[in-house]
């Protein structure tokens, strides 16, 4: 076992990345109205996929889309695009509550309305994809594959936000309804806040939320992390927080994750996930933001964060730094100033570069935590921040609401909690 690499597959635009680069990820992880939308392609992508061995996927639910605001309707209040599909799909009791009531929030449904939506979930989950491939075979013809063949990993139950006590129960209902409907195993996603788990009453209830339940994986999802904002001691509890997941037996798995969820696989993480190019951070959305439509972004590994492209041709060529080795910078990047040139058409040609890179990093930082000790590793960033801190400060080209203090506040998270570290991961490769 290692750990798992999980790719997002948020954007059509991504299927390129997902079918000419499997060598970067171990599974994807596909929204679920994604999926709704793009009803033949996606399943095609995925039989064809499912022949090379070792693919695997999730399907990621977003029922929790629906939890509050507006942001999944339109202005005069009709549910948009995707979303609208993917409800369609999933038929009622989901269809009517968002008809009578602005929202799907499963702490104000009755029992039987929250069994029947965690029912239409798990069967989108299991079914959708073959039965998708099988009404497009003709009639004179067979599928050659199985459903099993084309079946997700994992179910992931409908996701419920837990903010208080009284959401675990909530939460334990959807899972014990999901088990009942499910034929696969379960991998629930216990989705909170670092606050909520700092304290030690309520980080207990979680977990023996896990442990009632027959499941061996878990994601783990928080609201409020966020690399600029979040301290030092929320870092600490969310180190305590794996390693007692990890302690129970169950494997958790980060759902959206940046490089500190990687220093994580020393307390017993066992995957992240990301998307090809936004989005480190998970934030519940109010609000309708648009859709796409923003500047390609460089992922920078010194820094383990993204910057603009005029900001990273600036700290970059500042800090003295090369050209980044990863087979894709390497065939398109001789300087920085490359980047402003392949600009020039952003969507066509610079993002799949950018994602590519990006892609090709989040694996390394993988193999990093497999290969190296947790004190190197440590070392490496501190060497980073050292290097890089001057020329990030100085450079007119980065935010100024930016800092890179968030370097300083993993390693000394990580450094304060060192004795819970797993030294060797081959410990945790989990007989
Ligand atoms: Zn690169």
């Amino acid at each position: 076992m290692k750990f798992e690499t999980t790719l997002r597959y948020k954007n059509l635009n991504d299927r390129n990345l997902i079918e000419s680069d499997p060598k970067y990820y171990d599974s994807v992880l596909i929204q679920a109205h994604l999926l709704a939308y793009s009803r033949k392609a996606v399943p095609q992508l995925l039989s064809e996929m499912a022949n090379d061995q070792g693919f695997t996927y999730y399907i990621d639910p977003m029922i929790s889309d629906f939890r509050i605001g507006n942001n999944f309707r339109d202005d005069e209040g009709n549910i948009r695009g995707w979303h609208r599909i993917y409800v369609d799909i999933l038929g009622d009791p989901l269809e009517t509550v968002l008809e009578r009531r602005s929202n799907a929030n499963a702490r104000e449904l009755s029992d039987d309305i929250l069994r029947e939506i965690t029912r239409s979930i798990v069967d989108y989950q299991e079914n959708f994809v073959y039965d998708r491939l099988e009404a497009d075979v003709g009639k004179y013809e067979d599928l050659t594959i199985t459903p099993r063949d084309v079946q997700p990993k994992a179910v992931i139950p409908w996701v419920h936000r837990i903010e208080k006590v009284e959401d675990i129960e909530i939460a334990r209902k959807i899972i014990n309804y999901a088990e009942q409907e499910s034929t696969l195993p379960l991998k629930p996603c216990l989705y909170t806040t670092t606050r909520f788990i700092g304290d030690a009453t309520k980080k207990r209830l979680l977990i023996e939320l896990l442990e009632e339940f027959d499941v061996s994986e878990c994601f783990l999802l928080f609201e409020d992390l966020n690399k600029y904002e979040t301290t030092q001691s929320e870092y600490t509890n969310l180190i305590e927080y794996v390693y007692d997941i990890h302690k129970s037996g169950v494997k958790p798995h980060f759902y959206y994750g940046d490089f500190f969820s990687n220093l994580l696989a020393y307390f017993g993480l066992r995957g992240t996930s990301f998307s090809s190019l936004f989005d480190e951070e998970f934030k519940e959305k109010t609000e309708y933001s648009g859709g796409g439509g923003l500047p390609g972004r460089y992922y920078v590994d010194q820094l383990k964060d993204f910057l603009k492209i005029d900001a990273t041709v600036d700290v970059m060529n500042r800090a003295g730094a090369p050209t980044c080795s990863c087979d894709v910078c390497e065939r398109h990047f001789d300087d920085w100033y490359d980047l402003v040139d392949y600009d020039q058409d952003e969507d066509q040609v610079l993002k799949p570069i950018l994602k590519k890179h990006r892609v090709a990093m989040r694996w390394n930082h993988s193999r990093l935590v497999e290969e190296h000790r947790l004190e190197d590793v440590l070392q490496s960033i501190d060497d980073d921040f050292s290097s890089f801190v001057g020329p990030y400060r100085t450079s007119p080209h980065v935010s100024p609401r930016k800092n890179m203090q968030y370097l300083q506040k993993w390693k000394k998270a990580v450094e304060s909690r060192s004795e819970l570290a797993v030294e060797e991961l081959d410990q945790l490769q989990y007989a």
